[in-house]
């Protein structure tokens, strides 16, 4: 397929392509999206076809006005009303009973719709122009990296889709914090920018009761948990302290790190690729990028630091641990 290039001063153009039914690649805060109109059933499903993405896997649809909102969703509850007034828009996405517009590919059968109202300019223009809510996962290969700039978006999706638009680097560079009301209660099903303490202050919560623990009985209320993402093709490892990285001296491979600065032993070998970040926020916006340069470089290791889990720690070291294969 021919895959047109838009740059961002021409937007209804990717528009017209939304309206028409095809798919568009665009930037958002967060990551850039593979989005097609959530309204048109066949197009959504070219989506899943388009990344290899399994069909119980559910999209978030986007928005950008309070009338999208009640056009996706059927019930919109006074918490999850509060927490759209205080992130929106922004990095939250929210879980609620779904509209009977959306189809149900957009949400794999499931009674609710997640759905988020992106900060991004260019997005926002995308969405008001098409005047459809759009349903967006990320522009990736189901399992590997979400792209979090342009460059990254087309070497993945370049001859997949109809359209990629091209943005700006994404600010956060970390998927979407999700929030479901499971049971009316509120819960994190994944963390991001928005953070579980920014979310507990709003709600009036202990912050301890907002992350969700996967059962490991019934069915589970986000089938997305269940996969593997943001896997780079080199091996992951994790490390705390500096001294930790002594044990990997002798390892053949080439070797990448990530690193905040300050934090590196003095005699690391020269071979090795060095990413330093002055801080965690600096280091979430370019981990993804930074997996994907070192897989260009062949590197066979990555060897990343984890951070602190709070804040923005903790979407930092929820997508470590299933880089790595680990609970973390
Ligand atoms: P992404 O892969 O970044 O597009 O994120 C989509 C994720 O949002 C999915 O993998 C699910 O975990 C979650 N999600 C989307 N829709 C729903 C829903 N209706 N209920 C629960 N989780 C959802
Ligand atoms: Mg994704």
């Amino acid at each position: 397929m021919k895959t047109l290039i838009i740059p961002s001063d021409q937007i209804p153009e990717a528009a017209a392509v939304i309206r028409r039914g095809g798919l568009v690649v665009f930037p958002t805060e967060t990551v850039y999206g593979l989005g097609a109109s959530a309204f048109n059933p066949v197009a959504c499903t070219r989506i899943f076809t388009a990344k290899g993405r399994p069909s119980d896997n559910p999209l978030i649809v986007h928005i950008a006005s309070w009338e999208q909102l009640d056009e996706v969703a059927s019930e919109v509850s006074p918490e999850a009303r509060q927490l759209a007034q205080a992130f929106w828009p922004g990095p939250l996405s929210l879980v609620l009973p779904k509209n009977p517009n959306v189809p149900d590919i957009v949400t794999a059968g499931l009674p609710t719709v997640a759905v988020r109202w992106p900060s991004n300019a260019d997005a926002q223009k995308l969405l008001l122009e098409a005047g459809v809510p759009i349903a967006a996962p990320s522009a990736n290969v189901s399992g590997a990296p979400s792209p979090t700039n342009f460059e990254m978006a087309k070497s993945a999706m370049l001859g997949r889709v109809e359209a990629i638009l091209q943005g700006d680097d994404a600010e956060i560079g970390l998927e979407s914090t999700i929030v479901a009301f499971p049971g009316g209660v509120p819960k994190v099903l994944r963390p991001g920018a928005v953070t579980v303490e920014q979310i507990a202050a709003v709600l009036s919560v202990d912050p301890e009761s907002l992350p969700y623990q996967v059962p490991s009985e019934g069915r589970p209320v986000s089938p997305g948990l269940k996969y593997t993402h943001y896997k780079p093709e080199a091996e992951v490892q994790l490390f705390s302290q500096s001294a930790e990285l002594l044990a990997w001296y002798q390892d053949d491979r080439k070797i990448g790190v990530l690193v905040l600065e300050g934090n590196l032993p003095e005699n690391i070998p020269s071979a090795w690729e060095v990413l330093k970040f002055a801080d965690w926020e600096s280091y979430a916006k370019y981990l993804y990028a930074s997996f994907h340069e070192m897989d260009e470089a062949c590197c066979g290791l990555i060897l990343a630091q984890l951070p602190p889990a709070n804040g923005v720690g903790r979407a930092i070291a929820n997508r470590l641990g299933k880089a790595a294969g680990k609970a973390v």
